[in-house]
């Protein structure tokens, strides 16, 4: 039984995109701006986001705009006033602090907010016709033929298509087509992450702020989602023996305070507070040196996972999508072209992103000492919303 497709117009490639999450949502509502029509294949029986809340910069919410979506997102996203709110571990003392309100627009044309990654999803799913979406389709494997790709499904199934977009997140199975297999490295961090309801929230908590908790191997960071009707809080501890890379494990309350016991009692609170935690370890994932063969591609996390430290995994796979949608609207009749160009326009940027989320571990991490007091004095000087211009002026185009 063949996976039954929407209808392309005559001339235009037949598009698979594999993973309904946000970067394959991303590229299929890009493509539909561009007048071509894909379909989403998603393992899951329903989209829908699990997980934590995610920081959402202006290169991203510019690609909402573009989608013409920025009403269901303004639904439950909080613009965020207070960013990189940088306190110690120990007592809270404000490191460094940046206001954002005004000054970001100004800067970039769009405001930074904070959203809950199902919001995020449903908002980007708003561009996207249901009708492209098959549910319930786990992909097991691509082949590429010498005139069109063939995928097999968990159920048997089977689809045709002449591009195949390899949007499955960071245990792709379609980056197997594109590289040769390799094994991912213990980074020895693991996340926890709660939800806290507004009513249960101090409120410390519910201001618009993005506040980052730096302590020694540990750094905890929170900031309202749902419209302010929760706190997201995501911790980084040591993973200790601890290695499964899963949304869906969960910790106890009791396993997430001991990493932070003897930090400021307002941070324990915070951690009480919530519901029970979820925990997953980081893994760490060399750079890959290529995304493409003729006929497929990779994007986010599938092409370039990254420690979340910059809050870019997501903008990151939603550029790709539009840069990608742009590629292939534009070279219907050369495929492989319309790959290589979208590769080229984006490897850099991703990879860059990569090394530099990765190297932040350390310097969040440090323990007390010279080094530690070196970087506090750095943060006090910091202007992140202008050193990180690369990032938030970007406009994903060709
Ligand atoms: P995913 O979201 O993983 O989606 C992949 C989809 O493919 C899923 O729906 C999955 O079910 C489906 N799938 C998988 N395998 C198959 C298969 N074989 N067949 C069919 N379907 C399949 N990013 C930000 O921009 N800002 C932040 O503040 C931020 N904070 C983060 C905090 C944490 C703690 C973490 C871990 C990440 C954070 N990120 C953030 C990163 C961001 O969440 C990811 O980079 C982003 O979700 C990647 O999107 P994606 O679509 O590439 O992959």
């Amino acid at each position: 039984m063949h996976a039954e497709a929407p209808r392309q117009s005559p001339g235009r490639p037949r598009i698979a995109v594999v993973g309904g999450g946000i970067g394959g949502l991303a590229a299929a509502a890009f493509l539909r701006r561009a007048g071509v029509m894909a379909t989403v294949y998603e393992q899951a029986p329903a989209l829908k986001e699990i997980g934590a809340g995610i920081l959402v910069s202006p290169n991203a919410v510019r690609l909402l705009r573009q989608l013409g979506v920025m009403d269901r997102f303004l639904r439950d996203a909080v613009p965020v006033e207070l960013a990189w709110e940088f306190r110690r571990w120990e007592n809270g003392r404000v490191l460094s602090v940046e206001r954002l309100d005004g000054v970001c627009e100004r800067l970039y044309g769009e405001r930074t907010y904070t959203v809950h990654r199902a919001d995020l999803l449903d908002t980007v799913k708003a561009a996207v016709p249901e009708e492209w979406v098959r549910l319930g389709a786990r992909c097991t494997a691509v082949e590429e033929q010498p005139d069109g790709v063939l995928l097999h499904f968990a159920d048997g199934s089977k689809a045709e298509a002449d591009v195949v977009i390899g949007a499955d997140g960071v245990h792709s199975v379609v980056r197997a087509t594109v590289t040769e297999p390799s094994t991912p490295e213990y980074s020895d961090i693991c996340a926890f992450r709660t939800l806290v309801p507004a009513e249960r929230a101090p409120a410390f908590a519910l201001r618009r702020a993005h506040t980052l908790w730096l302590g020694p191997g540990r750094h905890l960071v929170h900031y309202p989602v749902n419209g302010g009707r929760a706190v997201n809080v995501v911790a980084f501890a040591p993973a200790g023996d601890f290695t499964e890379e899963s949304w869906s494990t969960t910790a106890s309350v009791e396993e997430f305070l001991a990493e932070f016991t003897g930090w400021d009692p307002r941070v324990t609170d915070l951690i009480r507070s919530g519901g029970t935690p979820g925990r997953w370890a980081l893994l760490d994932r060399a750079p890959l040196r290529r995304w493409s063969t003729p006929r497929t591609t990779l994007l986010g996390d599938a092409a370039h996972p990254m420690f979340p430290f910059f809050g870019q995994g997501a903008a990151q796979a939603m550029e790709d999508g539009a840069v990608l949608a742009a590629a292939l609207a534009e070279g219907a009749d050369d495929i492989a072209g319309a790959l290589q160009r979208y590769e080229e326009a984006r490897i850099e940027r991703a990879t860059r992103l990569q090394t530099v989320s990765h190297g932040r571990a350390h310097v969040n991490h440090l323990p007390d000492g010279p080094e530690q007091q070196a970087r506090d004095i750095a943060l006090a000087d910091s202007d992140p919303l202008t050193a990180n211009g690369w990032i938030y002026a970007y406009e994903a185009a060709l």
